[in-house]
């Protein structure tokens, strides 16, 4: 760990150098890796998957955001007491999301543990295109600044005192919005049940092609190392 910023109350941004880090090829927004922590007193090595939110290979140095959630699980845990000098361990890195220059607008869906994705991809789309971006943090200050090139028409909702992505409010709201969903490309990401009604919604009833949404289950709420 080479530096920890509180950049929200709740979101703890820690970046990390590592001589290993220079050989990492990150080639598009929302690429994620899988942070390993140092084995507990049952030997095991709790980990978790993590977006790069920037990355610069010349230095080998990767900063990831950490949302700090209630229930606290190891990771969440872990990123809020991290110290400057600690080890963790990186492996990857995944996949992200290959940016659409061809389209004319974006809808990007989600809650704070994708706001990393959509921040990086919002910084990769060309000024051509509208971006509608809809996120449910817990009040206005956990609202991060956001920026891109593209038209940027930002809603953020606040779940108040319940976990941000599992109010039902992101859905409700991409169902009453007046959304341009011609020629657009969709991604979704957060906690998993939200997720899969938003994508429901946009495949089922606005007749979305499934290559258009490229959505992801990033957590499920009262599972621990959920994966979708
Ligand atoms: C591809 C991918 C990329 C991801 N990128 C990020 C990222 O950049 N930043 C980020 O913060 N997260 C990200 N996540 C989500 C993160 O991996 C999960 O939130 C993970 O469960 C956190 O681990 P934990 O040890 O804190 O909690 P766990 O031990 O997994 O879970 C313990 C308890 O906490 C609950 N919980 C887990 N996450 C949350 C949450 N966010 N809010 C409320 N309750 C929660 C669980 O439901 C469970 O009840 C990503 C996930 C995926 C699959």
């Amino acid at each position: 760990v080479l530096r920890v910023n509180r950049i929200t109350p709740h979101m703890q941004r820690i970046t990390l150098e590592g001589a290993g880090l220079r050989d990492f090829s990150i080639e598009d927004p929302a690429q994620w890796v899988k942070v390993i922590l140092a084995p507990d007193s049952d030997g095991r090595s709790p980990n978790r998957a993590y977006t790069v939110r920037r990355f610069d290979p010349s230095q080998g140095v990767m900063e990831i955001d950490f949302a700090l959630h209630r229930d606290g699980g190891p990771l969440s845990r872990w990123a809020a007491a991290a110290t400057i000098g600690d080890m963790v361990e990186i492996a990857g890195p995944r996949a992200g999301h290959r940016v659409n220059p061809a389209v004319a607008s974006y809808l990007l869906v989600g809650d704070p543990t994708s706001l990393p994705a959509i921040g990086a991809i919002l910084e990769a789309l060309p000024a051509s295109i509208t971006a509608q971006v809809f996120i449910e943090v817990a009040n206005s200050e956990e609202e991060q600044p956001l920026v891109s090139a593209a038209r940027l028409e930002l809603c953020w909702l606040h779940s108040h005192t319940e976990a941000p992505g599992t109010t039902g409010q992101l859905e409700l709201t991409i169902q009453s919005s007046a959304l341009d969903l011609e020629n657009c490309q969709v991604f979704l990401a957060g906690e998993s049940l939200m997720v899969r009604a938003v994508r429901t919604y946009l495949l089922a009833e606005r007749a979305l092609d499934p290559s258009r949404v490229d959505s992801k289950g990033y957590w499920k709420f009262g599972a621990a190392d959920h994966r979708d």
